[in-house]
């Protein structure tokens, strides 16, 4: 696929020639050429092998924080541009320091490390335009230098070590300044030039990752084991930071987690992931913030702090990229309200440059299927649509190095390191490769933007295409390995891939929905004969579905909820076969006490599926479930993201002895778009709400419910509230959008811009 043609870089990538034993310090000083006039305009452009901080003079260039984030480097690498005409002088000091990032520091499971390749490198050019026209041009050459910096250690998974006793105000500082003494040798060693192609150097397309608020703790104690620990009221992403001051090379220590177990801090679930950093104090006032790592934490361990811990010692800084809230969501029901809440917080954990799993095990993977299946959830919370845009180009670099494949996760870093034993070979995979399809897709409604299907259109197609190639005789998509229903609640918890739902069932329909989906595609984008072989890919999917899966009276094979639901939502059956599954499926909801029975397939569809088939009230019974498992039981249990396992935490307060127990992993969550178009009635008629379809379905008790969603077209908002027999109907449309007001046993009204207040009988 084609990128956003570059910039022509005159710079060199280079690295440093001595193993410096810290994060590297690259430095450039530089005057700013005479007779020319006052600076016009000054711009830093800049990449880096490994994650880069540049400044001016020691100020920092921009807020943003882990650039260039995680791109399908072997083919992709971005690089930022920055406005740094303010931050020029007569004389000026460049310096960039660079961490391991995803580059070169830890990634997955299986214990990788420098995946991409073992030498840092930046490439950085400064473009000054002067009053008369003129241009300087200061690039990263062999005439920089490279020092040590205070940064001893730094990994993404196992957090980081700063010695402030190693700083110096001189690395900023022009070199006829300094005063070199024998504590602080004042040296830059010498930089070699690295092999670099550099047409793998793109733009960003989506946005910068930086800090986004801060957090104060809540409450500090001593642990049964005589350990201080901090509680920042909420399970966030970031980092701590502070201002102390204590005895000259004493060390503060922080571990982070997600929760706590028998009363300490529980870390279990991270795996190896270290999640540890380290200070040390230089005996003067030091200010510390480890901004080349980021955990996943609610709760952090502080040792050696110098004196009495309190509040107002230390900050929570929370970290993502950054995006633009446009949807919210609140009810008469408290619970639902924090449940709702927690899908924010787990968009916003994982939506840290890549869309990923969890941000805080030795994981942090793009996992293509929890956002196949989230991303509708998240484009009504967040404007995410650059970002997903971003993330995409990689599925479709990733796909055109694998013949159409699009891998379990995306950067496909996984193809970098020895496969676990018991790990399936690669291949297109259900749900996960579909998210080549689904993302695209859920953009394109969301914001009514059909470029992202035009730039996405190839990475489509030859998913599409390599998966009919899969196909059984019959038809079927059931020759493969599949995660299918992922961690179904009743599969054993070491063997999540054990679900009831038959992986054909979930594959051949997951197959039909990107089929379909793609055959609207070809036709949006004019392309006839693409269309029709979608289309007929979708019948031949459907016949088989049907022929080999659907019984008499409507039973499907495997019989549990997810394969009804995937059926109903997806469009596989006829109406009265669609009725009778919607019964089954309703029966075997009950039958269950509305505990949910559904792994990663059928939860995000389960409730539509119940709605659409005249089940609204067990729907709403299943969304406000409290027993385990249910999406209210962690509620219940505190939770303040949503977690990967339903009882991640178990009742008596462990952890969940599975190996992939995460608190922060967004898939479940994906009930948040049933409640936005259903419980809170907005959804788009039209893709980008050119057209609105306004339909609350009141019920589960709730007495009123307020939804909002800043479109690409201005505010919707509706707001409901139920009184006596009467239903109450607020509604704003903005101009330019019609909407379409659809109340239970009451004629549609069309509405255009404006504030509108409907009151009706209820049913
Ligand atoms: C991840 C999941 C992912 C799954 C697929 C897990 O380790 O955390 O969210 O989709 O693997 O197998």
């Amino acid at each position: 696929m084609s990128q956003a043609v570059g910039r022509n870089w005159s710079a060199q990538m280079i690295t440093t020639v001595l193993d410096l034993g810290t994060a590297p310090l690259f430095r450039k000083e530089f005057q700013l050429d005479g007779g020319h006039g006052s600076v016009d305009s000054a711009e830093l452009h800049i990449s880096s092998l490994g994650i880069f901080e540049a400044r001016l003079n020691g100020t920092p260039v921009a807020e943003d924080v882990l650039s260039p984030g995680w791109s399908a480097y072997e083919w992709r690498l971005r690089y930022r541009t920055y406005d740094v005409t303010e931050l020029l002088t007569d004389t000026t000091v460049l310096t960039v320091s660079v961490g391991n990032g995803w580059y070169r520091g830890r990634l997955g499971f299986m214990g990788g490390r420098e995946c991409y390749g073992d030498q840092l490198g930046i490439i950085a050019e400064v473009e000054i335009v002067f009053a008369d026209g003129h241009r300087q041009r200061l690039s990263t050459d062999k005439s920089w230098g490279a020092g040590g910096s205070d940064v001893l250690a730094n990994d993404l998974y196992d957090g980081q070590t700063i010695d402030a006793g190693r700083r110096s105000d001189t690395w900023f500082a022009p070199r006829d300044t300094w005063v070199v003494t024998p504590m602080h040798p004042e040296w830059f060693g010498p930089v070699r030039l690295l092999d670099f192609d550099k047409s793998r150097l793109a733009p960003y397309v989506g946005p910068a990752t930086s800090r986004q608020e801060t957090l104060s703790p809540i409450k500090i104690w001593e642990s049964p084991s005589g350990r201080t620990l901090v509680d920042f009221g909420q399970n966030l992403v970031g980092w701590l930071r502070f201002t102390v001051s204590g005895p000259a090379g004493s060390e503060i220590r922080i571990r982070h987690a997600e929760v706590l177990e028998h009363q300490e801090l529980g870390v279990r679930p991270l795996r190896d992931a270290q999640a540890t950093d380290r200070f040390i104090l230089s005996g003067g006032e030091d200010f510390f913030e480890p901004t080349m790592t980021f955990h996943g934490f609610r709760y952090a361990e502080v040792t050696g702090w110098p004196g009495e811990l309190s509040a107002g010692d230390l900050e929570a800084v929370v970290v993502h990229s950054d995006l633009q809230r446009i949807g919210t969501f609140e009810c008469s029901d408290p619970l639902l309200n924090q449940l709702h809440r927690n899908v924010v917080w787990g968009t916003k954990g994982n939506f840290l440059d890549l869309p990923t799993d969890c941000p805080q095990r030795n994981e942090r993977l793009g996992w293509t299927g929890d956002i196949a299946v989230f991303a509708s959830s998240a484009a009504f919370l967040f404007d995410v649509g650059s970002f997903l845009s971003d993330w995409l180009i990689d599925v479709a670099l990733e796909q055109e190095h694998a013949d159409g494949m699009v891998p379990f996760v995306v950067p496909d870093v996984l193809k970098l390191m020895p496969a676990p034993a018991a790990f399936p070979d690669p291949d297109s995979t259900a749900i996960w490769s579909d998210a080549a399809v689904w993302v695209p897709w859920d953009l394109w409604q969301a914001y009514g933007d059909l470029s992202i299907l035009d730039q996405q259109y190839e990475s489509m197609t030859s998913h599409v295409r390599r998966v009919e190639g899969l196909l059984s005789p019959a038809g079927l998509w059931d020759t493969v390995f599949q995660f299918g229903d992922w961690l179904d609640p009743d599969a054993p918890p070491e063997a999540p891939w054990q679900a009831k739902a038959d992986s054909g069932v979930v594959a051949t329909a997951s197959l039909y929905r990107s089929a379909s989906l793609l055959a609207e595609t070809a036709d949006l984008l004019g392309r006839a004969s693409d269309a029709a072989e979608f289309q007929d890919l979708a019948e031949r999917t459907k016949m088989a579905f049907n022929k080999h899966y659907v019984g008499a009276e409507g039973a499907i094979t495997s019989d549990c909820t997810t394969v009804y639901t995937l059926a109903i939502v997806f469009g596989l059956l006829d109406p009265v076969t669609q009725d009778a599954a919607g019964n089954r499926l309703a029966k075997l909801v009950i039958d269950r006490d509305f505990r949910v029975s559904t792994g990663f397939a059928g939860t995000p569809y389960i409730t539509e599926a119940l709605t659409r088939t005249g089940h609204l009230d067990e729907a709403y019974r299943l969304l406000m479930e409290r027993e385990c498992p249910s999406w209210l039981y962690p509620v219940t249990m505190g939770a303040t993201t949503i977690w990967e396992r339903w009882d991640s935490m178990l009742p008596d307060g462990t952890i969940n002895p599975g190996e992939m127990t995460s608190f922060n992993h967004y898939a479940l969550g994906a009930v948040a778009d049933w409640m936005h178009r259903t419980i809170g009635g907005i959804a788009p008629l039209k893709p980008g709400y050119s057209q609105v379809r306004i339909a609350p379905r009141p019920g589960g008790g709730l007495t009123w419910c307020s939804t909002a969603l800043e479109t690409p077209r201005g505010r919707v908002a509706v707001e409901w509230k139920t009184e006596d027999s009467h239903l109450t109907v607020k509604t704003t449309i903005p101009s330019g959008v019609t909407a379409v007001l659809t109340l239970e046993g009451q004629p549609e009204v069309t509405l255009t811009e404006g504030a509108h207040t409907h009151t009706v009988e209820r049913e």
